[in-house]
């Protein structure tokens, strides 16, 4: 008997929608992309419920002839493609022409379209069947409302997340395209409530549809072309950065990429002026050769692989460095003339222009080449490159790390790590001593107490004598241990006051900002903050954790958003204890402080019933402990 069955177009096609079909934002990405290249100027995208229950994507596109209305939805049914050569010159946004054969074989469709020469047309499909079909008045262009998504494949709707996280997908997947598409008019509801709506008047307008006003005034427009490459678009000025790379957008040849060569270009341009864990903005429209670039390298298409990365690196970074330089410069002419008493605002100018012109010569000549080489094999190369633009690369190496595994300070806590260890190396001057962390030593509070202060130690740290022990306390890391541990435990139990703000605090940010924080909306609150939507791009922040008096409600929200960038995907509730740790740090008193005794008593006091981790939230060890014997040993009392 035979094994082999040849598949049904119904079965083959479930399959391939798996591909195509993902979810959602999937079906809309197709949709919107079918409009474009239909040369439509208006499209207009609804969804429902996350989109799961019903998508609609109507546009005043060429519209789909009578004749051929059937066959679109059978696979492998094109019209961009007839030939093997059309493949190597593909100008269109998708060409697997299996988008509507998927799309339709999982769900229910109804397609309404009509070209300039024919009657309007209505097609409607079950699970991929035909069940009705007939002449329908419409105006020219295409209209597909598909619905019940996943109905007749049970277990692929499991795989589908809850309405707010698809619809999330999606006004993301909208920003791109609006942003890809510049020249379309993009309308976009979510449960009839209008998100977006982009005029299709070119980049500045649909960049101020998407990020608003505020926006607008810190960006600097980029033009720059040689015989080959051209960039486009605009550019955060040199004082405006933002807390993850939700505001950075790359376009190359008409199709949102993500790219860690353009990335880095960018990153690398702004160094001079950028503080740590901090991105700047753009919006860039790249034209590359299509025979320079193979953007079939993702399933997706949101990855490409260059055939000169070096090249197009070198382009993009002398470009953008270029246009700051001239900014800058500009500003500093008008700045002299018209502020002339602000001193302050002048020097940053001045001294950033000094490190622009330093940058600018640079990348003249035969360093540009070395630099770019160097970065280049810095992003390429796990292990990084040392070279004399070290510091430069490991940047960009450190970043892409903090950008995989945001939950570790890579930079200061490796750093951390090989200063202990150095130290440890040290101490041990004579003969190496193992320095021990303490726990179960101090579980014994009173012995602890009656104990005498002995001194302390470059008003850092305290030095205990205990029995014929002597213990060295990092009193700054002792009190962010402290200070973390009461409110994790507040947070734990729920008992988490909070303390209202005189006036209250607004943050503004992007959709996928607003999302992040709307996801962790509840914790937030149980955390002690009062917050709430004011308005779809708006937070107001009333009330903060009474036990964070000064927090500063910028850095903490900014240090929080940072958290998007996550590829990882990390328990909310540590990226919220993250940051507590590091604010947890701000608020302890630092090594330097001078404590009286009565705090130090107190200090100790409170970790002294052993309940206490004997590390800071960093991971750094606050007590550590030397023994009369480690003592006699050094000083060959014993051997
Ligand atoms: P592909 O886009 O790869 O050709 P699709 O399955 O997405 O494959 O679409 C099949 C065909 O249906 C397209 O080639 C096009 O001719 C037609 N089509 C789909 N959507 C539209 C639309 N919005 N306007 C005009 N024609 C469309
Ligand atoms: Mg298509």
């Amino acid at each position: 008997m035979s094994k082999i069955n040849v598949l049904q177009p119904n079965v083959f096609n479930k399959i391939a929608a798996g591909e195509v079909v993902e979810r959602p934002a999937s079906i809309v990405k197709e949709l919107v992309e079918n409009s474009i290249d239909a040369g439509a100027t208006k499209v207009e995208v609804q969804i429902y419920d996350g989109g799961i229950s019903k998508i609609i994507v109507s546009d005043n596109g060429s519209g789909i002839e009578p004749e051929d209305l059937e066959l679109a939805f059978l696979p492998h049914a094109t019209s961009k493609i007839k030939n093997f050569n059309d493949l190597m010159d593909i100008h269109t946004l998708g060409f697997r022409g299996e988008a509507l054969a998927s799309i339709a074989s999982v769900s229910e469709v109804e397609t309404i379209t009509k070209t300039v020469n024919s009657n309007g047309q209505s097609i409607k499909l079950s699970g991929g069947k035909v069940v009705a079909k007939g002449e329908k008045g419409s105006p020219q262009g295409t209209y597909f409302c598909v619905e019940n998504l996943f109905f007749n494949t049970p277990a692929r709707q499991k795989f589908l997340k809850k309405p707010q996280k698809e619809e999330s997908e999606i006004t993301t997947l909208i920003t791109r395209l609006i942003l890809a598409n510049p020249n379309v008019a993009i309308k976009y509801s979510a449960d009839d409530k209008q998100i977006f709506s982009s005029t299709g008047k070119g980049i500045e307008d649909a960049i101020f549809a998407i990020y608003g006003s505020q926006t607008m005034q810190n960006i600097i427009p980029i033009d720059v072309s040689n015989d080959k490459y051209s960039i486009k678009g605009y550019i955060g000025k040199t004082t405006y950065f933002k807390s993850n790379r939700t505001y950075q957008t790359v376009i190359i040849n008409g199709r949102w990429i993500s790219d860690s060569v353009i990335s880095a270009a960018l990153t690398q341009s702004y160094e001079a002026y950028m503080m740590k864990h901090c991105f700047p903005f753009c919006v860039i429209y790249l034209t590359i050769p299509n025979e320079e670039v193979d953007v079939n390298v993702h399933p997706s298409k949101l990855e490409v692989r260059f055939q000169d990365s070096r090249k197009i690196f070198g382009f993009v970074y002398k470009a953008i460095t270029e246009t700051l330089y001239s900014d800058l410069t500009k500003k500093t002419v008008d700045e002299t003339t018209i502020e002339e008493t602000h001193e302050d605002k002048e020097q940053v100018v001045s001294s950033n222009l000094q490190d622009a012109s330093d940058r600018k010569t640079e990348t003249n000549g035969a360093s540009i080449d070395f630099f770019i080489d160097n970065a280049i094999n810095g992003i390429s190369s796990s292990n990084g490159v040392h070279s004399s633009e070290g510091s430069v690369l490991s940047e960009i190496i450190i970043e892409k790390l903090q950008a995989e595994h945001p939950a570790h300070e890579f930079n200061s806590q490796n750093n951390q790590q090989d200063e202990m260890q150095e130290a440890e190396q040290q101490i041990i001057a004579p003969k190496p001593i193992q320095t021990q962390l303490i726990s179960d030593d101090i579980k014994d509070k009173n012995a602890f107490l009656s104990t005498q202060i002995v001194g302390r130690l470059f008003n850092t740290f305290i030095i205990v004598e205990i029995n014929d022990d002597v213990y060295f306390i990092d009193q700054h890391a002792a009190h962010e241990r402290l200070l973390y541990d009461k409110y994790v435990n507040q947070v734990k139990q729920k008992a988490i006051t909070c303390q209202p703000l005189l006036l209250p605090y607004t943050i503004d940010v992007n959709h996928t900002e607003a999302q992040f924080i709307l996801d962790n909306l509840e914790l937030l609150q149980q955390l002690g903050f009062d917050i709430e939507p004011f308005g779809s791009l708006t937070f107001k922040i009333s009330a903060i954790p009474s036990i964070l008096p000064d927090l500063n409600v910028t850095n903490f929200f900014n240090n929080f958003l940072s958290n998007i960038n996550s590829i990882v995907q990390l328990k909310s509730v540590d990226l919220i204890l993250d940051n507590l740790a590091q604010t947890a740090c701000k608020h302890a008193v630092k090594g330097g402080d001078d404590l009286d005794k009565e705090e130090i008593i107190k200090l100790i006091s409170d970790f002294a019933d052993g309940s206490v981790t004997m590390q800071c939230p960093h991971g750094r060890p606050f007590v550590v402990k030397f023994t009369r014997k480690d003592l006699d040993k050094w000083f060959k009392r014993t051997v």
